[in-house]
């Protein structure tokens, strides 16, 4: 009875050990390094009135390990060199898309896995042609020719794109009338079907192709679009990246017997490089909710699936801990909108006005809890009443962030409230920061331990074969 028991566990590691992933999932965090995905469990935490760590679905996975990420001209990447080198196992240099070091074009797993007949999904919260998406379709010199970028798109031959839709539809220079050469069209030309939200979505599930894009956005297919909305100002009827997994996989699955998906939490960089920790931690909240999806889709076919999480590079330079023993994670949950909407709610009590100082620090109360659930200090107060007399005189110094340039005004508050928080950044650009890794499946084992960028999409092959 040993014995047959003996052999009957050889034979299960054995096929174990030779088990193929025929369903592939990238989830990569823009911008998300430990401390991101640490802090938000942390808060999640505090929202409890606990101290300690409320699990999210990726560090529950069996395996996890970390990446360096640095890129082939600087210790800082940006995430065109990321994205290519998660893409294709290339290192190459900061700016360029889909190209090694030597300008040589960089095969993506995507693209060697479509090659075998699989079927692809590359979906985003920003815009389908930035940088990361990018990185598994595009084969350009710089990340900034998104036209020739979503050009290439069209040609992808790729099933399914989700995300906000182009940041330019047209060539530059070009005639926006000569409808031939426009992004939408030519994406129909090429077969694609543009479902305008999730509604549209399901309604087009016959579709040969799809591009899955928030409901406004291709509407005016003359106009560019750079992101879904931030998950701490989402509105109802808003397209999230959960959304776009549950149309894709089902997309996928019912035309493929094997497929590829690769998923960005695009805006947690967004969020981070303008320091705003509530946003960012909504965001990585936000990609967990699409994970879990993929994740219900693994407990089904747990012997055929692998998903990998992981994060281009790490920004802010985010840490949990500013001055002394303690953390206050919890005070970010009087946030209630991002840095980027208040900074609009300000600018515009300023437009053709000057509003009352009441007035502004009414939005402040109602943003992000100051002077209500959140002390302000007699100091703290007279440099925000400062920065609304700069304001009043439109002398305002804006805080220029990669993204979108914020309001001094609405740029202190935020970094008050991260301060007071407890949390700190070092920067608002990139750091160098190692990133981790979370894997489950068939293969998963592969990527525990320290790892450079360029192993990932590597070790995810050897695991198809
Ligand atoms: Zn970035």
């Amino acid at each position: 009875m040993k014995r047959i028991s003996l052999i009957f566990c050889l034979l299960a590691v054995a096929l174990l050990g030779s088990a193929q992933a025929k369903y592939v999932f990238y989830f990569i965090g823009d911008g998300m390094g430990t401390n991101q995905v640490l802090g938000t469990e942390m808060y999640l935490s505090e929202l409890k009135g606990e101290i300690g760590r409320q699990r999210l679905c990726m560090t529950q996975f069996s395996y996890s390990g970390q990446a360096a990420t640095f890129s082939a001209s600087n210790g800082i990447t940006d995430s065109a060199a990321a994205g290519t080198c998660l893409a294709s196992g290339k290192k190459t240099n900061n700016g360029v898309l889909g190209q090694d070091a030597q300008g040589k074009e960089a095969q993506t797993i995507a693209e060697t896995l479509k090659a075998q007949g699989w079927g692809v999904g590359i979906m985003t919260s920003v815009a389908i042609d930035h940088a990361t998406p990018g990185a598994f379709y595009a084969h350009v010199p710089s990340r900034e020719m998104y036209y020739e970028i979503g050009k290439q798109l069209a040609f992808s031959n790729f099933d399914f794109f989700g995300g906000a839709a182009f940041h330019q539809p047209n060539p530059k220079d070009g005639n926006k009338h000569v409808a031939s050469e426009n992004l939408y069209n030519l994406c129909e030309e090429q077969g694609y079907t543009l479902a305008h939200g999730f509604e549209e979505a399901q309604q087009n599930m016959g579709a040969q192709k799809m591009i899955l894009m928030q409901a406004t956005d291709g509407i005016d297919r003359n106009k560019p679009s750079y992101n879904i909305p931030y998950a701490i100002d989402r509105k109802p009827d808003d397209l999230t990246l959960e959304q776009i997994v549950q149309t894709a996989i089902p997309f996928l699955a019912a035309r493929y017997d094997k497929f590829f998906m690769m998923v960005e939490g695009g805006m947690i960089d967004y969020a981070c490089h303008g320091n705003d920790a509530a946003t960012a931690f909504g965001e990585v909240i936000a990609m967990d909710e699409a994970l879990r999806v993929a994740y219900d889709f693994y407990l089904a076919h747990p012997d055929e699936t692998l998903i990998v999480v992981t994060a281009d590079h790490e920004t802010g330079g985010l840490a949990l801990g500013n001055s002394d023993y303690t953390l206050n994670l919890q005070l970010l949950q009087h946030q209630h909108c991002s840095a980027w909407i208040l900074s609009d709610k300000i600018s515009a009590l300023f437009k053709g006005n000057k509003p009352k100082w009441e007035d502004v620090k009414q939005v402040l109360t109602e943003s992000l809890g100051l002077y209500n659930n959140v002390e302000v200090s007699k100091e703290e107060d007279a440099t925000l009443q400062k920065a609304y007399k700069k304001a009043i005189s439109h002398k305002g110094n804006d805080m220029k962030t990669m993204y979108k340039d914020i309001n001094e005004i609405g740029a202190l508050a935020v970094k008050m409230l991260n301060d007071k928080s407890k949390i700190g950044w070092t920067t608002n650009a990139h750091s160098a920061h190692a990133v981790p890794i979370f894997a489950i499946g068939v293969g998963a084992e592969r990527f525990s331990g320290w790892h450079d960028n360029s192993d990932i999409a590597k070790l995810m092959l050897q695991a198809t074969k």
